[in-house]
């Protein structure tokens, strides 16, 4: 695949590779901060799934936290709580994408070494408690004195046994949810009213430049007919998750000799949504749960405001990525797992029958980088490779939002307005992870040098 071409063409759109929510976030917020008022300034949202939305955007649970992040990115993780309060509040966010305040439970999981540094994401791969991630000292360990007490402090809907730990993770101003797919539909909409235009079942297979080496466009493809098109911008926004590899591979692979590959791999997640009779659904907005147990593989379940619930927990690192996002099939094995830890702990009927519905099985794809933390960053041109260069500041570059691991959801918009500021220093935040990124670089030499400059804002 040859990786640059010229075009003369001068302009300053954007195109952003990849839809699910880090994409769609990015547009909105940069439709928002952009008008688009000629053709030189478009925005272009490229997706090469025909359907958008089959990937970890649309099937993840939608918790949010206020405070549960490593360090680094505990200032990323602040500001989107913050814009998904306000959004929600501007934009009907409890009809439109069931956005509601939640109060987090541990059920029988209590982190065992606290105080140990850990990667913002340890609970995920050791396969413990997304609760483990939660501050300690917002965790207030409640004693169970009875069987009516527990009954009190726990949801109706969740298996109430004696003896049973319960654990107050966060409260309501700590944590919220809402339903994934249903938020990235709205950002969506949104943004191709304010003229984004989306394609899907395309993808970029070349980057353009003009006679000077300047960034100017990309060749996309289309899957199905393999007919292709020029697409003009001076800015490439890759924020295609567990597949941003791929994509920079094919884009720069070629030409940069200090990026070969993205730190950033997959790491698969089943997940399962029911109703049950014991969950009509919030009133007034309120009364939603998210409960961590340390049930066999330690289930994460939340009660969503239109009488969802939503289980999940059980993951894979050995379940290969698909080629294209849509059409993931759920094997029915996991899947069996899933149920059954699902029947367990949301009760049955009266007579022991089973009358949970299942509404809709699920497997994605989680985007992680070896730190557990994502990178949001302008790539300095030196690492494109090939002469490649973009236009300085805010008027071009190549930039990554990826590798959001566990926390996609709760960081989408803050990682859209990081984005649509579009300068050419990255987010403070994320910069201890590209110095990791770096330092993984072949060069060192230049690794660091790289790193210097990015750390001082140039
Ligand atoms: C089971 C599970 C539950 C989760 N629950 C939560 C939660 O409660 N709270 C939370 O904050 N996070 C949660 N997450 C994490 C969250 O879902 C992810 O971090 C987030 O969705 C990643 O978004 P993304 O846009 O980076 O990637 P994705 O949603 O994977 O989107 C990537 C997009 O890139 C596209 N693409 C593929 N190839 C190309 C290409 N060549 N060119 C362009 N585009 C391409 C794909 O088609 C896809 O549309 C959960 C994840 C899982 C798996």
């Amino acid at each position: 695949m040859s990786s640059t071409t010229t075009t003369t063409t001068n302009n300053t759109g954007t195109v952003i590779l990849g839809a699910g929510i880090i994409g769609v976030s990015t547009a909105y917020y940069l439709s928002l901060s952009s008008p688009q008022s000629s053709s030189s300034s478009e925005i272009h949202l490229i997706d090469p799934s025909p359907t958008l939305f089959w990937s970890a955007s649309g099937f993840a649970g939608g918790f949010l936290a206020r405070n549960w992040f490593a360090p680094e990115v505990s200032s990323l993780g602040a500001l989107s709580f913050a814009e998904h309060a306000r959004l929600a509040s501007a934009h009907d966010g409890r009809r439109n994408w069931s956005y509601a305040p939640s109060t987090s439970l541990g059920y029988s999981a209590v982190a065992a070494d606290k105080g140990v540094k850990k990667r913002g994401d340890d609970w995920l791969r050791s396969g413990t408690s997304r609760a483990e991630a939660a501050p300690g000292d917002q965790k207030q360990k409640v004693p169970v004195l009875s069987v009516e007490d527990l009954n009190q402090k726990t949801p109706a809907w969740l298996r109430r046994r004696e003896g049973d730990d319960v654990e107050v993770i966060g409260g309501e101003g700590d944590a919220a949810q809402l339903e994934p797919e249903r938020l990235c539909r709205f950002l969506l909409e949104e943004a191709e009213g304010r003229g984004v235009k989306v394609s899907k079942g395309t993808e970029a297979v070349e980057v353009l430049r003009d006679g000077e080496g300047v960034v100017s466009g990309v060749v996309v493809r289309d899957v199905k007919t393999g007919e292709e098109r020029e697409v003009q911008c001076s800015r490439i926004i890759i924020t295609a998750g567990c597949w941003s590899g791929q994509v920079w591979e094919k884009l720069f692979g070629a030409t940069s000799e200090t990026v070969k590959r993205l730190p950033v791999t997959s790491l698969a997640g089943y997940s399962l949504v029911v109703k049950s009779p014991r969950w009509a659904g919030a009133v007034d907005g309120e009364g939603c749960h998210a409960v961590y147990t340390s049930h066999a593989f330690c289930p994460e379940i939340f009660s969503r405001v239109g009488g969802q619930i939503y289980f999940a927990g059980l993951n894979s690192a050995a379940m290969p990525l698909p080629n294209v996002a849509e059409g993931s099939k759920v094997p029915t094995e996991p899947m069996q797992l899933v149920k059954q830890a699902a029947r367990e702990l949301l009760g049955s009927g009266k007579d022991g029958e089973d009358d949970l519905e299942v509404v809709r099985e699920g497997l994605c794809f989680r985007p992680v980088t070896p730190w557990g933390l994502p990178i949001v960053a302008r790539v300095p041109d030196e690492h494109l490779g090939g002469g490649i260069r973009t236009s300085p500041g805010a008027e071009g570059g190549v930039f990554l939002a990826t590798g959001h691991g566990p926390w996609g959801i709760s960081m989408s918009l803050g990682t859209g307005i990081v984005m649509s500021e579009l300068e050419s220093r990255s987010c403070r935040c994320c910069s201890t992870v590209l110095q990791a990124v770096m330092n993984s670089f072949e060069d060192s030499r230049r690794a660091a040098g790289f790193s210097r400059r990015l750390l001082s804002g140039r």
